[in-house]
């Protein structure tokens, strides 16, 4: 094979990331972009990075990136490497230096409230408020002035205007922006803090990242960072082997809205606390965020690998996906009942065996529920106060009880040729006495647990 056909077909890695500013805590919405940026990778076996966004040195907090990585391992979401902005500026100067010696980043010296006279006028003027570029036009002599008047510099990066930014969006599509419809986007501020545009570019480049899989809300972002990588590439700036050769892949998806089909509040701060409170397996989150949205049907499935295979960018929609707590629910009670003994048996309540998880797991909707149907096995269990006819009933239930492999089958077939009751009457006092419940697991597997002597005391005790 020749050479060339060798490079030709050598792909680099698959390379995601995780990139949450540590502002807060993850809400469903993040935990989405977590999700499906892992798939991605662990799809094709390839590299998933957790980047913290902690340029923002004010609102970040350290509480929160420790919140973070207790969520993303809770669920299962596992990173091969974890990046912070704030351990990379030197990257960031270096690549603010050589976006500077090509001309494509310029100091600006409006204050916040010029800039917002600015577009009050554009908007009065019934024109979109782009940054009408005043600052590049100061001659040296006036940005000296600036200077001297003690006004640093904020920096934005110049957008070239000649032609369209144009690509292909893994779920939306050909996109197509004009630049001259964007404003230059500041990327430094005055104080030299960092905006979350270029840092974001320059880790994509740096750390190989193949594709930028998003909120929709980042797509005009996307537009501009095009930009920010193709200036630096030309710069020279992907200097080490790993580094990214040109920009990555992007996909955007429509964002998470609630189930009356709008933004809400509620799920801008649904997070991985909520969802343990209310019992929710992780396996059940990751069943629905890995689905909802796409054309693919939302079900309980429990194994990974299926949803990791079966994840597919193409199924996406472009309408916002509805997420509706009662399909959590759904799913977390159809994962619930696949649920190994080994899976739960740290949360089991203390003597619960394996026999006892799988009678009591198909009535779960929650494993926390569990306890109380294993205080009917242990008892002592309420029952309630039965008519004469059935107290009769009972008696006769405790004289007949044997013990065997399948005490219930024995017993209510030979109660039903003493007493002639089938159906109803026959199995709900039964139920009742043994329980204290009128629904609940199947008495073929309960009964066994209960176990011979205290079967027969609380038929005994419900006969009176
Ligand atoms: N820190 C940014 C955010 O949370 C990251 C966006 C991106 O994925 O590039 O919105």
């Amino acid at each position: 094979m020749r050479a060339a056909a060798v490079r030709s077909t050598a792909r680099a890695m698959t390379t995601t990331r995780f990139a949450p500013s540590p502002t807060g805590l993850l809400h469903v919405g993040n935990i989405r972009t977590a999700l499906h940026n892992w798939m991605l990778a662990r799809q094709s076996g390839g590299r998933f990075i957790l980047r913290i966004d902690d340029t923002d040195a004010e609102r970040s907090r350290e509480e929160y990136v420790d919140a973070i990585r207790a969520d993303l391992a809770w669920l299962g979401l596992d990173w091969d490497q974890e990046e912070r902005q704030s351990a990379r500026r030197p990257r960031y100067d270096a690549a603010f230096a050589a976006l500077l010696e090509a001309g494509r980043i310029y100091p600006c010296y409006e204050s916040a409230q010029e800039l917002e006279i600015k577009r009050k006028i554009a908007l009065g003027r019934g024109l979109p408020p782009i940054y009408d570029r005043a600052a590049l036009k100061l001659s040296d002599a006036e940005r000296a002035a600036k200077e001297a008047e003690g006004i640093a510099p904020h920096w934005r990066f110049l957008l070239d205007h000649d032609e369209p930014i144009t690509w292909i969006d893994g779920i939306r599509g050909p996109q197509k922006f004009e630049p001259a419809q964007l404003s230059d986007p500041v990327i430094r501020r005055a104080d030299e803090s960092w905006l979350y545009m270029m840092p974001s570019a320059v880790d994509d480049i740096d750390m190989g990242v193949t594709q930028v899989l998003r909120g929709e809300d980042h797509v005009t972002n996307t537009a501009v960072q095009i930009q920010i990588f193709t200036a630096l590439f030309a710069a020279g700036f992907a200097a080490t082997e790993s580094a990214a050769k040109s920009p990555p892949a992007f996909a955007h998806e429509a964002l998470l809205v609630g189930a009356e089909g709008k933004l809400s509040k509620r799920l801008g701060s649904l997070g991985c606390d909520a969802f343990r409170d209310r019992g929710i397996e992780p396996a059940a989150i990751i069943a629905l965020l890995s689905r909802l949205g796409t054309s693919q049907p939302v079900e309980p499935i429990a194994d990974r690998d299926v949803l990791i295979q079966s994840f597919d960018l193409a199924t996406f929609g472009r309408a916002p996906a509805r997420f509706d707590d009662e399909d959590l629910d759904r799913l977390n009670a159809g994962i619930v009942h696949q649920l190994s003994f080994e899976a739960v048996q740290h949360r089991l309540p203390e003597g619960m065996d394996a026999a006892g998880w799988h009678a009591i797991r198909p009535n779960l909707a929650h494993v926390g529920e569990v306890s109380e149907w294993w205080q009917v096995v242990t008892g002592p269990v309420m029952q309630p106060e039965f008519s004469d006819e059935d107290k009769a009933f009972l008696a006769e239930a405790a004289r007949l009880l044997t013990w065997s492999d399948n005490p219930w089958g024995a017993l209510t077939a030979a109660l039903k040729d003493a007493t002639g009751r089938k159906g109803k009457p026959l199995f709900l006092p039964l139920r009742q006495a043994l329980t204290g419940m009128e629904h609940g697991p199947d008495m073929g597997e309960l009964l066994p647990l209960i176990g011979e002597d205290e079967a027969r005391a609380r038929l005994a005790q419900a006969a009176g």
